[in-house]
């Protein structure tokens, strides 16, 4: 990558120069034939992506937490219950949507840096009459990956629908939508994509799409399924104009990772994550995160004593490595760096070298 800047935080990440060509190529009317085929070529490898057969995928703009806010309004309504289960920073931002909403939540919390049992979600469930639990896959605050198929084969045959919020999790660790009977399957293009930010994908079982047309209003103008599906069917059509360059960067993003194979890009990330880890024990560094659930896609590190966050990560910004400030109750204490998307041993091995010097200097 000849960017002299590399960005290590858990999204935006690093984009590929192929995306960056996609990116910058002539921005074109939405109805252009060939944005319209790119566009449903884009839909169609998401659904590839979020291995399904019969998901219904939406590509609009917006970010991650739109995509959060489009999941929960079009799929529980205000004065029905939701139970988060929360393992951190983008965890409780859940409950922070519900209340915009007027809608019920129950929280079920992790300690920073673990995740909440399948015994404790089965007990929760018991006797409470939930319309949905949201699972936040990667929480990036607290370096946690839910155990996910766990959940969903508590949620096997029940009707809870489960929405995943798959921010810093989607193509870099593995995902099965339909095997996992998943409703929701939502993210941004800024992480694993290594694409720009700017777009929010969603997948949307038939199940939870039939609830949203069942119902007469949603409290969403455009963030209402159903203004979209139209232009999801067929991309040709208008309701609201398309990130036009965004969707081609994306696209092209999209093709890698079925270029490369899923599993092929899963090993990948497991990979770099047991590189990064090596490097971090090397200089002496601890993941603050429970060694029983650490996501392969970021690293959350403990400080050293007496290492003071900010001089570290201005040491770090020096030699052109930006990393991350850590969030909530560990902030200062720990900080947090990306290793997902389009980046390899390279940038994992010039991150720790400025580490090395950055620990010597602060
Ligand atoms: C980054 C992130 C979000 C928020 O995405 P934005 O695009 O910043 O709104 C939500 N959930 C998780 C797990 C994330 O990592």
């Amino acid at each position: 990558m000849s960017n002299p800047i590399l960005t290590m935080i858990p999204g935006p990440t690093p984009v590929h120069e192929r995306v960056l060509e996609a990116l910058a190529r002539p921005t074109v009317s939405h109805q252009y034939p060939a944005f319209v085929e790119a566009y449903r070529e884009c839909l169609s490898r998401w659904r590839r992506i979020g291995r399904s057969e019969s998901a219904q995928p939406f590509v609009v703009s917006g970010s991650g937490t739109f995509a959060m806010e489009m999941a929960l309004v079009n799929l529980v309504a205000p004065g029905e219950r939701v139970l988060i289960v929360s393992h951190g920073f983008f965890g409780d931002r859940w409950e922070q949507i519900a209340a915009s909403f007027g809608i019920e939540c129950d929280l079920l919390r992790a300690e920073w840096g673990q995740v909440v049992s399948k015994e404790r979600l089965a007990a929760q469930l018991e006797g409470h009459d939930y319309t949905a639990v949201a699972v936040t896959h990667v929480d990036t605050s607290s370096g946690t990956e839910a155990p996910v198929a766990e959940y969903a084969s508590l949620l096997d045959g029940r009707n809870e629908y489960l929405i995943l919020d798959g921010v810093c999790a989607t193509a870099g660790i593995d995902e099965r939508f339909d095997d996992w009977g998943l409703d929701v399957l939502l993210t941004g293009a800024q992480k694993a994509f290594g694409a720009p930010p700017g777009v929010a994908i969603l997948l949307v079982s038939q199940r939870a799409l039939e609830t949203r047309r069942n119902r007469a209003s949603v409290p969403a103008y455009s963030a209402d399924w159903l203004r979209w599906l139209p232009i999801m069917d067929d991309p040709s059509k208008y309701f609201s104009t398309p990130p036009v360059n965004q969707i081609l960067a994306l696209d092209e993003a999209m093709g890698m990772v079925l270029e490369e194979g899923l599993d092929a890009r899963i090993a990948r990330h497991r990979e770099l994550a047991a590189l990064m880890r090596e490097g971090l024990a090397a200089l002496g560094l601890e993941l603050f995160t429970d060694a029983s659930c650490r996501a392969d896609t970021l690293s959350v590190i403990r400080h050293r004593e007496g290492i003071d966050d900010a001089s570290f990560r201005a040491a770090m910004a020096g030699q052109g490595v930006i990393v991350a400030a850590a969030l909530g109750p560990i902030a200062g204490r720990a900080f947090r760096v990306g290793h997902m998307g389009s980046i390899g041993n390279a940038e994992v091995e010039r991150t720790l070298g400025a580490m090395r010097v950055a620990l010597g200097n602060s």
